[in-house]
C-alpha cells in the first residue's frame, strides 16, 4: 500500500490515473524512466511542444511588464508569431485589475496534498477570478469541449483555487460563483473554453478528488491494472515496457480522447524535493 502522504497529486498525476492505473504505477510510485516517443510524426510534436513553451514564456515575459515589443524581437518561428499576435488582440482588450502568471497553488485534502500552477490567474473590476490556461495544440484541431470538460485539470484548478482562498482587504474572491477556467487557445483565438464553478461542483469535485485519492492509498502494487483501452497506449511512452506496442501514435490521425496534452505540467515530477513514496 503505497504511503502517499508527502506526495502532491496534481492534474497530470491523476488524469494519468484515471486514464491508466499502471501509468500512475510506473511513472509516479516505481519512477520508471522509460524512453520511447510519445508520438509521431515525432520531429513535429516536438516541434509544437517547444513552441508552446515558448508562447508559455512570452506571455509570462508580458505579464512581468515587459514590454511586448521587445519580446515579439525574440519571435523568429512564423507560428509563433501568429500566436504572439493573436495573444496581443486579445490581451488588449481584457479588464484586469490584477493578473498573476505562472503562480502555484497548494491545498490539502484529507491527509493529501493538491497542487495546482496556473498560467494566469486574473482578477476583474467586479471581483470575478479567472484562471486562464494557454493551451496550444499539436495537432490540426482544437479539443473538443467535451474532452476538456473530462479532464482533471477542469476539475482541480478551480477546486484547488477556492480551496486555498483567495482574498484582497479581507473579501473573499475565490468563492465558486465567482471563479472561472478558460482555456484559450492561440491558434484559435476566438474559441474559448470557459468553465464556470459554482459551490456544487465544488462539492462534486472534493468527493471525486477525496475518492481518487484514498482508492489510490488503499491499493497494493499489483492492484494498478493495465487499461483495458488500448487506444490509450499509442501517446504513452510506456507501451514497449507493457507489450503495447513500439510504434506511437499519430497526433494528426488519432483521435482527440488519447492524445497528449501538451500544456500540462508535470508537477508530480518537477517538484524540487519532492518526497520519495515508500512502501
Ligand atoms: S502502455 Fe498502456 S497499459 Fe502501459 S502504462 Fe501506458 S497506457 Fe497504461
Amino acid at each position: 500500500m503505497p504511503h502517499l502522504t508527502d506526495f502532491r497529486f496534481s492534474a497530470q498525476s491523476l488524469q494519468d490515473y484515471v486514464e491508466c492505473q499502471r501509468r500512475f504505477l510506473l511513472r509516479y510510485i516505481q519512477k520508471l524512466d522509460w524512453p520511447a516517443e510519445q508520438s509521431s510524426p515525432y520531429l513535429v510534436f516536438e516541434q509544437y511542444r517547444h513552441k508552446g513553451e515558448l508562447f508559455h514564456r512570452c506571455v509570462d515575459q508580458y505579464f512581468h511588464n515587459i514590454d511586448p515589443a521587445l519580446i515579439e524581437q525574440q519571435i523568429h518561428d512564423n507560428d509563433l508569431h501568429t500566436w504572439w499576435q493573436h495573444f496581443m488582440e486579445f490581451i488588449r482588450e481584457q479588464p484586469f485589475l490584477h493578473t498573476v502568471s505562472e503562480i502555484l497553488f497548494q491545498s490539502s485534502l484529507g491527509d493529501h496534498l493538491l497542487i495546482a500552477k496556473f498560467d494566469v490567474l486574473a482578477i476583474t473590476a467586479d471581483h470575478k477570478v479567472i484562471i486562464f490556461d494557454w493551451k496550444t495544440t499539436a495537432g490540426d484541431h482544437k479539443p473538443a469541449r467535451r474532452i476538456l470538460a473530462e479532464k482533471m485539470q477542469t476539475l482541480i484548478y478551480p477546486y484547488i483555487l477556492c480551496q486555498a482562498g483567495l482574498s484582497v482587504n479581507e473579501k473573499q474572491l475565490a468563492s465558486p460563483a465567482n471563479v472561472t477556467l478558460e482555456y484559450w487557445f492561440p491558434q484559435y483565438p476566438h474559441e474559448p473554453e470557459l468553465f464556470k464553478y459554482s459551490s456544487v461542483q465544488m462539492q462534486q469535485d472534493e468527493t471525486q478528488l477525496r475518492g481518487l485519492m484514498e482508492e489510490i492509498e488503499s491499493k497494493t502494487i499489483a492492484a494498478f491494472p493495465k487499461t483495458e483501452d488500448e487506444k490509450r497506449c499509442r501517446f504513452c511512452v510506456y507501451r514497449s515496457y507493457c507489450g503495447r506496442g513500439d510504434v506511437a501514435g499519430n497526433i494528426f490521425t488519432d483521435d482527440q480522447e488519447t492524445t497528449p496534452d501538451l500544456d500540462l505540467e508535470d508537477l508530480d515530477l518537477d517538484f524540487e524535493n519532492i518526497e520519495e513514496i515508500a512502501y
